[in-house]
């Protein structure tokens, strides 16, 4: 049997989470402050992860991917950038193969390492996207949360009901969809999640979901099928932007949409940010460190597992 795995995965990018905006402003911040704490509490506890970076922070500052080299982390494409038209969802099949491959050169130059792992922005995905992946020359994706339920809370939710369905272990998957088995080349590595996403955001917001949601994964992956745990965090969760007055973009024109979408989720989204996200997540960490897991990229968990 494969051994307890933790697979600690970051989603690089200038979104202001305080603003609901993407900013240069605030790539440079997550540069600044954000990614020195998460490399700091890596190092602390003697942690290999994995950064997926969009192409848009690396061109941006090109030291931010550089920074995290040294320490032996995997260097991994989050696509060209988190605006909403750049959505795998949406963008044609060339397109999504244009903006994988450009994204995927510019890391390699800058990084000098081979960048093979993908996790989609916001992680929409079409039927397009396996497709995609495997004609630019990536191997792993992992932008499938397995069992997680969002509906009204993130975009293109009702899209994002097929994750209901998809197996939970890491699995190749079929040519046409990301969300079913198969024997194509490219590998899933589904997100781990309890119903609500097991992420940095649930963590901050509901510390006490969390704290349930980390004993079912556990058990799930100690006594039941050896899930790798995946826990997805950004390092712009550990930035303070609370000095810059904010008002509430308006994304939604349904009155019911825009209370649930844009002004309950702006409220709840800002909790504990900054330095007060650290100590929540030590907790997280120091719950496998205890329980006997061992941390490592996605990569290395692929090749290690024999999917790679
Ligand atoms: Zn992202």
């Amino acid at each position: 049997m494969i051994e307890k795995m933790c697979l600690l995965t970051n989603d690089v990018e200038t979104t202001s989470i305080w603003l609901n905006d993407l900013r240069d402003a605030t790539g440079l911040k997550v540069y600044r402050e954000g990614m020195p704490i998460l490399l700091d509490i890596y190092k602390k506890h003697n942690i290999k992860s994995t950064f997926y970076f969009t192409g848009y922070i690396a061109r941006l500052v090109p030291d931010i991917v550089k920074m995290i080299i040294k320490d032996g982390h995997e260097v991994a494409s989050h696509g060209k950038s988190h605006l909403k038209e750049n959505g795998f969802d949406v963008m044609s099949f060339e397109r999504q193969k244009r903006h994988l491959a450009e994204t995927k050169k510019l890391l390699e130059d800058i990084s000098g390492q081979e960048v093979i792992s993908f996790r989609s922005p916001a992680l929409r995905v079409n039927e397009d996207t396996g497709r995609a992946l495997i004609e630019t020359g990536h191997k792993i994706d992992s932008s499938v949360a397995s069992q997680r339920f969002d509906f009204f809370m993130s975009f293109g939710g009702m899209k994002k009901l097929k994750w209901l369905t998809a197996p939970r272990l890491p699995y190749h998957t079929s040519p046409d969809s990301l969300f079913t088995k198969g024997d194509g080349p490219l590998i899933e590595v589904p997100l781990s999640a309890l119903f609500l996403p097991y992420v940095g955001t649930t963590m901050r917001i509901f510390p006490w979901i969390t704290n349930i949601q980390r004993h079912g994964i556990h058990l799930e992956s100690s006594k039941i099928n050896g899930k790798p745990v995946v826990f997805d965090i950004h390092p712009n969760e550990f930035i303070d932007e609370s000095d810059e007055p904010r008002k509430i973009n308006k994304r939604s024109k349904n009155p019911v949409a825009y209370l649930l979408q844009d002004v309950i989720r702006s409220q709840l989204k800002t909790k504990n940010l900054g330095k007060d996200a650290i100590p929540l997540y030590e907790k997280e960490i120091m719950f496998y460190k205890n329980r006997g897991y061992q941390f490592s990229t996605v990569q290395e968990y692929c090749r290690k597992s024999g999917l790679l």
